[in-house]
Parts: structure tokens; sequence; C-alpha cells
């Protein structure tokens, strides 16, 4: 086999070695067809199976009822930034809980379209949290109520849904989509770039209650519609052909691993050794997200120094570690451990942890 790290990168991240190898097999000769993916017609039978058969998987992994309609678009996560609002406002206004740089990102774009209020921030902790349920209000006339479920920079989560009434709920899910059950029924609207935990970059899932297309203007470009879109399928267009292949065979290994709660049960567990590890410390590593926010696919920590920090990091990356090195805006370090970071990579973190402490604490 090849030479592969351990890559805690935050994104686009790792993907599953037998998705890799797939994908290899596939390459220049796809099921027989004499040709890679990429060199078919989005327009011919063999793309349209591709195409419906990932829409089917992520179906199933989420158990999304015939009530939402799951789209596949361009543009990233921060697109749809604007095509949420573009979309969705119809008018109104619409309240913004701002947990991090995303969430910031989101109200930012919400504003330059139309009305977005921010509600909630924690900026003023630099986000180390997520509020609880009894924090948020939310006027009962908001367009709708918009969050990030997991804040990739901060190393945040929220572990329940926000209250919203009858306001529909809006969420970016872009890293966490497929690591846990939810409750699809309780949103009106969800989005998750692909390269976290779906698949590679480049295409943009949007899962979306069909009630809301009503509110869809015509006014706005058909590519960023979303009615427009679901009318054809995500195929009004050509759509980005190879990512969704990727995606498509990411959720049918997934769905082999025993689906979303199978692939929860290991995310736990990998989330719960490296804390447990940063909370027996004796406060050398301490974790940047208050306990009741940690999140489960980004640990964020810092060292007693900014020189012990750039050391291990160099260390790490000596014995094949890449991408802990957190983002400017928190410092520090940050793990991320996506679906397809195996548990040997976290273990063997947890073990390098143990002994930098050792030699330098
Ligand atoms: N939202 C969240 C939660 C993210 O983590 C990111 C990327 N790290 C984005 C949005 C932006 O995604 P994209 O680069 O696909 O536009």
């Amino acid at each position: 086999m090849s030479h592969r790290i351990h890559n805690f990168s935050a994104g686009p991240g790792a993907l599953p070695l037998p998705v890799l190898q797939q994908a290899q097999r596939d390459m220049t000769d796809f099921q027989g067809s004499g040709m890679s993916i990429m060199e078919s017609s989005h327009r011919w039978p063999l793309y349209d199976q591709v195409h419906n058969e990932a829409i089917a998987d992520i179906s199933t992994l989420l158990g999304l009822s015939d009530d939402f309609q799951l789209l596949f678009m361009g543009g990233g996560a921060r697109a749809q930034f604007a095509l949420v609002p573009m979309n969705l406002l119809a008018g109104g206004s619409a309240a913004y809980v701002t947990t991090g740089r995303w969430a910031q990102g989101a109200l930012s774009e919400g504003s330059k379209v139309g009305g977005a209020t921010e509600i909630y921030s924690s900026a003023a902790s630099n986000h180390d949290h997520v509020p609880q349920p009894s924090e948020l209000s939310v006027d009962g006339d908001a367009a709708y109520l918009h969050y990030t479920s997991n804040n990739t920079v901060y190393g945040t989560q929220f572990h329940h849904l926000p209250e919203a009434g009858d306001v529909p709920l809006v969420c970016d899910m872009s890293s966490d989509i497929l690591s846990r059950v939810i409750d699809v029924d309780r949103f009106a609207l969800i989005y998750a770039g692909a390269q976290k935990n779906m698949g590679p970059s480049g295409v943009t899932c949007v899962i979306v209650r069909r009630d809301m297309l009503e509110r869809c203007p015509d006014a706005i470009p058909e590519t960023f519609n979303y009615r427009k879109m679901a009318a054809k399928n995500s195929l009004l267009n050509t759509p980005p052909v190879f990512p969704i292949y990727m995606v498509g065979l990411v959720a049918k290994h997934l769905l082999s691993l025993g689906g979303l709660e199978a692939v929860q049960a290991v995310n736990e567990h990998k989330a719960e050794l490296l804390y447990r590890t940063i909370d027996n410390s004796g406060g050398f590593f301490r974790g940047h997200a208050r306990e009741d926010s940690r999140s489960r696919m980004n640990v964020t920590f810092r060292l007693p120094s900014s020189e012990l920090e750039a050391e291990f990091v160099a260390n790490s990356e000596a014995v094949d570690m890449r991408g802990l090195k957190g983002h400017s805006s928190v410092g520090g370090l940050r793990a991320s451990i996506y679906n397809s970071v195996p548990l040997g990579s976290v273990k063997l973190l947890v073990s390098f942890m143990e002994d930098f402490q050792a030699s330098r604490g």
C-alpha cells in the first residue's frame, strides 16, 4: 500500500482509503464503459445512475422523507451564505446565531442580501461556546433562524437543536454532516460543503424542505434558484460530476459501516479519547471550548507557550501527522477528527500528546 499520513486537516480532510482505491480502479474504465465518469456526458444514463444513487444513499443515511429534496450545487458553503437569503428571505428578515467565523460570514452575506439580525453572539468569549436552549429568543416573524451546527475554527458544536418554534430552521452543517444521527424533520434547510465528512471539495449539498421552494423568487439567476435546481434534479447545468461520484462512494462506504449510528459511536469515542487526554493533563493542555460545547469534529487546545506549540507541530509532522496547527484566530492546536480519520490515528495522537507532556511538562 502507498504511504498514507495521519490527516488531521480541518478541510479538505481525509477520505476513506477504500473509497480512494475504488476511484483508482474506476479511473480509466468506469463500470466497463471504456471511460472515466469525468468523461461521460451528464445527460447519459451512466452518469444518471451515479447522480441518483448518490442522492438515494445520502437520503438513506439521513433518513430523508419525501418532504425534502437534496440538491447538489457549486460555489462551496460560502455561496450558500448568500443563496439562502436570496431564496428564502421573501422580503422579510432572518435571525442569525453567530458562534464563529463561518456563522459571522453567513450573517454578513445575509445582510448584503436583505434583512439579517444577529440574535446571539459568542464573540465576547472568543467563540468558546454555543448558546444553550434557554439563551435564544427568536422573533416569531423571522424568515428563518440560521445557525452553524459545528464551528470548525473554534471547535464548538451544538449538541441540541435550537428552539425556533414555527420559524424555519436553517443550518450550515459543513463540518459535521453525516457524522451523527440528526432529526432532519426539524429543519427547513441544511447545507454543507462536501470536503470534510462527505467527499472532496467542489460540491455543496443542500437539503431543502419542499414547501420552502415556494419562496424562491423568479428574479434570481436560475443556477442560484433552489426551486429551479430542484425541478431539474440539480441537472439544470453541468453538475460537478466527479465530486458527486466521490460523495456517492463515501455514502455507500458509510452505509457499509452500519450508517450514522455506527459512525457516531466511533466519532464519540475518538473525541472522548482526546478530551480525556486534555482533561487529565493537569493544565498542560488547555481546551478552547467550554465543556458543554465541545466539538466531536474539531478539538482545539493550547499548550503553555507558543514555542511549545510550534515544537508540538514540528514533532508531530516528523511522525507523519499533518494539519494540527490551529487556525490563526484561536492559535494553538486543532485536531480535526472527521469520519474518515481512523481511530488508530487518534490513538497515535493521544500517545504523542502524552509523550510530549512527559518530556516537556
Ligand atoms: N461553513 C463552515 C462551518 C466551514 O467549516 C467552512 C469551511 N471551512 C465553510 C462554511 C466555508 O466552506 P467553503 O470553503 O466550502 O465555502
